[in-house]
């Protein structure tokens, strides 16, 4: 059985991808939006995009996934060499040029939608989210860069991380400074060349030292010499690891080293590096935009590495779902409740049923809001209308957040539902179901752990707009429910009440926040990843309700594909959406009983 599940790679869920793309974030729409129909792909181009996606990640990337995980990245003097395998597969990744499908076509990029992007991200993260790792960062490195850096710097750099030759890095973190960044203590002095040394220390930079690229572009939040304290006074700043000669080759060896890389629970490929700079006599280092306003253009950047690993969750979870369908048509254990003559394989047991049912719900349902998500983003320069721009621009801002900790959050529960379907074997190593949710776990934590993503979602985008954007998505809801109303099938009457009695919990639950906040504050923050919670599991169901609707339409042309759907949006409605009015009823009335006790009696 070991060997069988070991060598059981992951399969790209085309079918359903193509669906949420075509059918629920619309694609075809987005493919002729201005600058997309500049790129001339169309929709087969697409799916031929996608289907070279899927063969490349199936047989390049995925059968290194346990390689890495049972001989992760080491360090040895201040080199760190990634597991067997993943030099010549990352080679081929830029190669094939998927670090730039997102990116301008002025620096080398493809200028393809995000939607597509988020199946080819999916993808890459299913087959091993370690590997996948090093170009997110790069594509965070990217986006910084695109957004405030001189056209000198964009010149410099930006070609050769596009390509893939280079990679990225995010040096946010350090000892005294994680979710608070107000702490960050490394310091910029300035030099008379424009140029800046870099001295300080920072944690946890994935990919900050490796083997897989010439250089590695570090991108560092630090404080000039006469910055103001907090968030107020940071800045951002590219230091190469070697420094760049004037005719574009690679230059001496910069100030910036790895000191160690950490021993961690998952994602054991990724190289966490601690890295000192300047230790030397300083790491030369180029301000990104204006002094003190780091903060601000990392924010911007934030929001696609947040919805990036948004994605990780997902893919991490259809990789357990898959392996957990197949364990549980090959396991036989117990008669079957209908009468058989022995064992049956497991996948006949109701509870299994329901395992794999939450297992594929959850993943969909999370897929189909992110992918939403995605489009919104495409249409956000693509509107000429200015009330439409900061709209889309505020919607996608508002569903990041969610998609990142709902997603993340959902993926440690459809992890640990696989081991489960596994039973014992799932606690065993060798089946690598234990690496899916060791390897999801650091999800909920890095690029902003849950309770950061709810206290933004409600914090800056629910009480700082008093709810306007929220009430834009609920008015969206309903109008599914009343299309829903036009269905009498029982499996869109059961949404159509489900998701009903969800939307009106959510609406509860904003003016709950909106007229208690300035007397209860801690109370109603206390609340705050429930109420991320609640408008995750609504907005993927809304989402799985439009789903619904469309798969009842589209039925006579793949009454297979269509019926599952129609059962997994059921399933969603009724294990899932039923969860949303006792969350409701925890952020109402819950508040005192979390904050009540004193710190001596805990
Ligand atoms: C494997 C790995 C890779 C990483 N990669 C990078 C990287 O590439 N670049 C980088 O800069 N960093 C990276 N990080 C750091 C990561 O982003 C931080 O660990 C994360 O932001 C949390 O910070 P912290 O660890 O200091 O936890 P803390 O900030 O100390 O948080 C501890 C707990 O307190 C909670 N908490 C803190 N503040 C609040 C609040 N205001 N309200 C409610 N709860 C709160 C948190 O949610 C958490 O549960 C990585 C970390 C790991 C483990």
């Amino acid at each position: 059985m070991s060997n069988h599940t070991l060598q059981m790679h992951y399969i790209a869920p085309l079918k359903e991808m193509q669906f949420v793309m075509h059918k629920l974030a619309n694609l075809e729409n987005i493919l002729q939006l201005p600058t997309f129909a500049k790129t001339d792909v169309d929709l087969d181009t697409s799916s031929a995009i996608l289907a070279e996606a899927a063969k490349f990640n199936q047989e390049i990337v995925s059968p290194l996934n346990w390689i890495g995980d049972q001989q992760p990245s080491t360090l040895q003097h201040d080199k760190v060499t990634t597991p067997p395998g993943f030099k010549e597969a990352y080679h081929q990744y830029s190669a094939a040029g998927w670090q730039g499908i997102i990116h301008p076509r002025q620096f080398g990029g493809q200028n393809l939608p995000r939607l597509l992007n988020s199946a080819c991200q999916e993808m890459v993260n299913s087959a091993n989210l370690s590997f996948a790792l090093c170009p997110l960062l790069t594509d965070g490195a990217i986006e910084a860069l695109l957004i405030a850096a001189s056209p000198l710097l964009q010149e410099q750099f930006l070609p050769k991380l596009v390509s893939g030759q280079w990679s990225g890095t995010m040096n946010l973190t350090e000892p005294g400074a994680g979710s608070d960044l107000a702490n960050v203590r490394t310091r910029a002095l300035r030099q008379n060349d424009q140029s800046y040394k870099i001295f300080g220390t920072k944690i946890y930079i994935t990919y900050g030292e490796h083997d897989l690229t010439e250089n590695i572009i570090h991108l560092v939040l630090a404080r000039a010499s006469d910055a103001p304290e907090g968030v107020k006074g940071l800045s951002l700043f590219v230091v190469p690891k070697f420094l760049i000669n004037p005719d574009q080759t690679i230059g001496e060896r910069n100030d910036v080293y790895c000191l160690s890389i950490e021993h961690k629970l998952g994602i054991k490929a990724s190289p966490t590096a601690v890295l000192q700079f300047g230790d030397h006599g300083g790491a030369t280092g180029y301000l990104v935009g204006n002094e003190n306003r780091g903060l601000e253009y990392m924010f911007i950047m934030m929001n696609a590495a947040r919805f990036a690993v948004g994605v990780q969750g997902i893919a991490i979870a259809q990789r357990s779902y898959q392996q957990a369908v197949s364990f549980a048509k090959e396991r036989h254990q117990s008669k079957d409740l209908g009468g058989s003559d022995g064992p049956v394989s497991i996948i006949h047991h109701p509870d299994i049923k329901r395992l794999l049912m939450t297992m594929r719900a959850y993943t969909e349902g999370a897929r189909s809001l992110a992918y939403f998500g995605a489009s919104i983003k495409d249409q956000v320069s693509e509107n000429t209308s200015l009330k439409n721009v900061s709209e889309y621009q505020s919607l996608y801002e508002y569903l990041v957040p969610i998609i990142k900790g709902f997603s993340t959050e959902m993926s440690l529960e459809v992890t640990s539902l696989g081991i489960q379907v596994h039973g014992g074997m799932g606690f065993i190593e060798d089946t690598g179901v234990a690496q899916y949710y060791r390897d999801a776990r650091i999800l909920t934590i890095y690029e902003g752990t849950t309770a950061i993503q709810a206290n933004d979602l409600l914090g800056r985008k629910t009480i700082r707009d008093s709810g306007a954007i929220t009430q834009v998505i609920i008015q969206q809801i309903i109008m599914t429910e009343i299309d829903l109303e036009k269905n009498s099938s029982t499996a869109a009457q059961s949404m159509l009440s489900n998701l009903r009695l969800a939307r009106k919990s959510y609406e509860g639950v904003l003016n709950f926040i909106l007229k208690e906040h300035q007397q209860q504050l801690k109370n109603v923050f206390a609340g705050s990843v429930p109420y991320l919670q609640l408008a995750g599991i609504t907005l993927a169901g809304w989402q799985m309700a439009r789903a619904l609707i469309i798969a009842q339409k589209n039925m006579p042309d793949d009454p297979d594909f269509y019926t599952a759907k129609i059962t997994t949006a059921r399933f969603f409605a009724e294990h899932l959406l039923t969860k949303v009015p006792a969350i409701a009823k925890s952020i109402l009335e819950g508040g005192m009983s979390a904050n009540n006790l004193h710190i001596e009696q805990f």
